[in-house]
């Protein structure tokens, strides 16, 4: 394992990067931890100023930065500008909104003297980030800006595939004018992952990743009793019911499924669609995937990128050939895709039957499950059965209904009519196997700081 750029187009090697030295990720934590130390002390507003100084120079140079999540993961330059859009967004809400949510709560309470409590909420200190390459720049910016807007400092190590990226993270809170130390970016390996775990000055873990790195990050950081937030696979249910406008629900099924070449952890992996709407839906929703444009990601005009590398390619034609080993049919479908590059053909799975081992498994590619339920009642057992449990979605045209089906979904979000999104001003999160914690908003923000309560008797 090495940190390399390797286009997923060309299959070019752009460039590699040296793991970092034991002495160098000692320093980084000795930097880490001393920024903390100033920067707890900073005011709030200065701190909120830095966020808006950063966001305002992702938008001024967004065609540089869309350009090397293109170049890196492969996602299409459209796509790669919409995450840079988003990123910016997120800094400003937080130089917007941070220094109010984080003032001082006094509380409604009466104690033996009758003077006053209140919660100060202070910043934990050095927090480590491990986070993947699906999205380089908005993954990052989602625990940074609320932690170093609550006076945290980070440590990134981010996926070996995005090095540049995780690169361009760090120079631009510098280029924002943060002291050294606010976010570190380090190239490290596992063994060394675990060190900065360990380190006393390190006082929280936030993963976004798989379920397997997620089992192993959270129990270093259990062992060394620090609190952790995961965010991990997903397989959303994307249920069409029969009052549903099919058209809509086709439309942004084939968005759902496809945006990032389907490598998002809320895309709408399985369709669950109701029996007296089926057949009519499928039609609709192959014809849509056939309105995608695969090719070359740099191209204004594609819509449908390859995946972020030959081995994500390769582990997603895996998972196809597993499934119809098991019973399953796959149809491809759409134009096909270019012989270069790591694509996979849009697949719909059809008759994966429940003790098909793919039914349980999350695909991080375009590749559509789509099940037939009998009733209302079935397509939310459907949705229900999965070990995963973070967005979902349903789409009928009775908005009342559609909010009692969304309160039996075992989900972290449901989107009514739309497939589950990602926006700065709402929370991203999940239960079950999808992981615990939550991201953005307030509540993301209070993930990592210690609301103190001091009382005066
Ligand atoms: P992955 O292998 O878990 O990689 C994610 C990050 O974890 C990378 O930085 C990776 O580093 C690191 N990592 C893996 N094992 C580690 C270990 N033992 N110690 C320390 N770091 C470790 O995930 P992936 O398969 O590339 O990414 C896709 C997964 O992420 C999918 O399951 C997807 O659903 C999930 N995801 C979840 C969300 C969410 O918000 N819930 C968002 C996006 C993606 P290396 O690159 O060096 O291996």
């Amino acid at each position: 394992m090495t940190y390399q750029t390797i286009n997923p187009y060309t299959a070019e090697t752009v460039a590699t990067f040296p793991f970092a030295t034991d002495a160098e990720v000692d320093a980084a934590v000795d930097k880490a931890h001393t920024a903390f130390l100033s920067w707890r002390a900073v005011p709030v507003a200065e701190r909120a100023t830095l966020l808006g100084t950063a966001a305002a120079l992702l938008r001024e140079q967004k065609e540089q930065y869309a350009r090397l999540l293109t170049l890196e993961m492969g996602k299409t330059i459209n796509e790669a500008r919409a995450e840079v859009d988003l990123s910016a967004d997120i800094l400003q809400w937080y130089a917007d909104r941070g220094p109010e949510l984080l003032q001082p709560r006094t509380l409604d309470h009466t104690n033996e003297s009758g003077k006053e409590a209140y919660l100060v909420r202070e910043p934990l200190g050095v927090l480590y980030t491990v986070e993947p390459w699906n999205f380089p720049f908005y993954q990052v910016v989602r625990v940074g800006a609320p932690q170093i807007v609550a006076g945290n400092t980070i440590i990134l190590k981010h996926a070996s595939n995005v090095p540049q990226s995780a690169a361009a993270m760090q120079k631009l809170f510098l280029d924002a004018g943060a002291p050294q130390g606010i976010l570190t970016n380090l190239y490290v390996n596992r063994d060394q992952s675990a060190r900065i775990i360990a380190d006393e000055r390190v006082r929280g873990v936030a993963l976004t990743g798989s379920e397997d790195a997620g089992r192993i990050v959270s129990t270093q950081a259990s062992q060394a009793l620090k609190k952790s937030t995961l965010e991990l696979g997903g397989a959303d249910a994307y249920i069409v019911l029969p009052d549903a406008d099919i058209d809509k629900a086709a439309r942004w099924g084939a968005f759902g499924r496809h945006w990032n070449a389907g490598q998002v952890c809320c895309s709408s992996k399985r369709m669950i669609v109701v029996d007296d709407v089926y057949d009519k839906y499928m039609s609709a929703y192959t014809e849509e995937i056939g309105n995608l444009v695969p090719g070359d990601p740099f191209d204004e005009t594609t819509t449908l990128a390859p995946l972020s590398s030959q081995k994500a390619a390769d582990d997603v034609k895996a998972l196809i050939k597993e499934a119809v080993e098991h019973g399953a049919t796959a149809t491809e479908y759409g134009s096909p895709v270019p012989s270069q590059g790591a694509f996979v053909q849009p697949t719909v799975l059809t008759d994966v039957a429940a003790d098909n081992p793919v039914f349980h498994k999350e695909i991080f590619g375009p590749v559509s499950m789509v099940f037939r339920a009998k009733d209302e009642d079935d397509a939310i057992r459907i949705a229900n059965d999965s070990p995963f449990g973070l967005g979902g979605s349903v789409f009928t045209e009775n908005e009342a209904h559609g909010k009692a089906v969304a309160a039996q979904m075992e989900t972290g979000m449901v989107y009514i009519n739309h497939p589950t999104g990602v926006k700065a001003d709402l929370p991203f999160g999940g239960v079950k196997h999808s992981g615990y914690g939550r991201e953005l908003l307030d509540l993301g923000l209070f993930e990592f700081v210690n609301d103190k309560l001091v009382v005066v008797s």
